[in-house]
């Protein structure tokens, strides 16, 4: 029989423990039906991590990060750790994990679930159907390029710069992530940058090019300019299957793809690591994109269905279980399509419940879809 898969669990702080109970129920529910089982460990990080240990990523949480299959993370912060100093702030527990293993590729979906096409700003049918893919490059680029500062000139005025650089092989292996995904969904890749304007966007779009042309010969590539692509994201969102950009458009442009389907609290994301030549494995972390919410933590009331459908990320890209990750998804949908809805997303007609009867009637559709 195979061996169980190590899951770390990292509930956090504010929603973070709140949504992850659910969670727990669902992959109580798998455990209970799969072969091949999960062996749990839960892990401190955050503010949650500052008041026990005062280091908001203790050295044991990333030796557990580092020896799990995949690392399931809710969010952390809130306004009591607000007061403290850049570099001991709770957020810094995110940031350590995904430096410590080398995560490079973060992915973000925007799947514009039908149930939910009315939640969008946008008119139904510019978003129904909607499912895109963004790639962000995420250890490098303009977040950490050297020389960055703030410096007084000799005028007494401050000058603020920062440095977007990105080595070939940076750009390879990203590059790399968004074609075998499109492989596995619609087979097209947009490469966004600024190749008019930037020199760093003109090597993004040779490496990306090159990348595409001997490896991947079989995926349709398009380049773009970032602000097309953010234009075309508003006014054609459809055409687009898997779209990679550097840190700093990655990070724009996978936001407004989210706009595109009207709720935070239902996005979830992975963030992904090189694989080992040896082992054949790699680090992944799986997390919701909202935050820890604190204006509603504690309520009851907010949205596991982010949290949720991170594990079906994580089944479906840590563990290779495709059929699980649909089943899960499916489940999802079909609670929404019967009508229940959290408080963000509450549309007229419907029924508003809580998280744990959110994470319940997910159960109950698994229960169904199963049998
Ligand atoms: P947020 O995502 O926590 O909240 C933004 C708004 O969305 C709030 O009104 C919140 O109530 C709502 N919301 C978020 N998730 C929801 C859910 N699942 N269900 C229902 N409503 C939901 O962003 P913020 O308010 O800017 O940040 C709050 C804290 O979270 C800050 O300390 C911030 O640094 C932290 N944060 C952490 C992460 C992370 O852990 N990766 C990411 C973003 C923000």
């Amino acid at each position: 029989m195979a061996s169980n898969k190590k899951l770390l669990v990292l509930p956090g702080d504010g929603i973070g423990p709140e949504v992850m109970r659910e969670v727990r129920r669902v992959v109580d529910w798998m455990d209970r039906r799969r072969a091949v089982g999960f062996d749990i460990e839960e892990g401190l990080v955050g503010g949650s991590a500052i008041e026990a240990e005062g280091n908001p990523c203790p050295d044991a949480t990333v030796a557990k990060a580092k020896a799990a299959d995949a690392v399931l993370f809710g969010s952390v912060g809130g306004p009591k750790w607000d007061s403290l100093p850049f570099e001991q702030r709770p957020e810094l527990g995110i940031l350590r994990l995904r430096k410590d293993l080398g995560l490079f590729a973060n992915l973000r979906p925007a799947l514009v679930l039908d149930p939910l096409v009315d939640a969008s700003s946008l008119k139904a049918d510019i978003v129904r159907g909607v499912d895109i893919m963004v790639v962000r490059e995420s250890t490098g680029g303009i977040y950490f390029g050297e020389p960055r500062g703030i410096e007084v000139l000799a005028n007494g005025k401050r000058r603020g710069f920062d440095t977007d650089v990105y080595h070939e092989d940076e750009i390879i292996r990203v590059a790399r992530v968004a074609f075998d995904l499109a492989r596995k969904r619609r087979n097209k890749v947009t490469s966004v940058e600024k190749a008019n304007v930037m020199q760093s966007g003109r090597l993004w779009r040779a490496v990306v090019g090159a990348v595409g042309k001997a490896e991947y010969p079989d995926v349709e590539l398009e380049h773009m300019y970032a602000d097309n692509c953010a234009m075309q994201l508003c006014i054609k969102p459809k055409q687009f299957d898997v779209i990679l950009g550097s840190n700093l458009f990655g990070d724009v442009l996978s936001d407004l793809a989210a706009a595109l389907t009207g709720s935070i609290g239902m996005l979830p994301s992975a963030t992904l690591g090189a694989i080992d030549a040896v082992t054949g494995k790699r680090h992944a972390l799986y997390e919701p994109i909202h935050g820890s919410a604190p204006d509603i933590a504690g309520k009851g009331i907010a949205n596991p269905c982010a949290q949720i459908l991170s594990f079906a990320m994580l089944l479906r890209w840590s563990f290779g279980l495709e059929d699980d990750a649909k089943l899960l998804e499916t489940a999802v949908e079909k609670v929404l399509a019967g009508g229940l809805r959290t408080a963000d997303i509450m549309q007229t007609g419907m029924a508003r419940v809580g998280t744990s009867v959110m994470g319940e009637a997910v159960i109950r559709e698994l229960d169904k879809l199963a049998a």
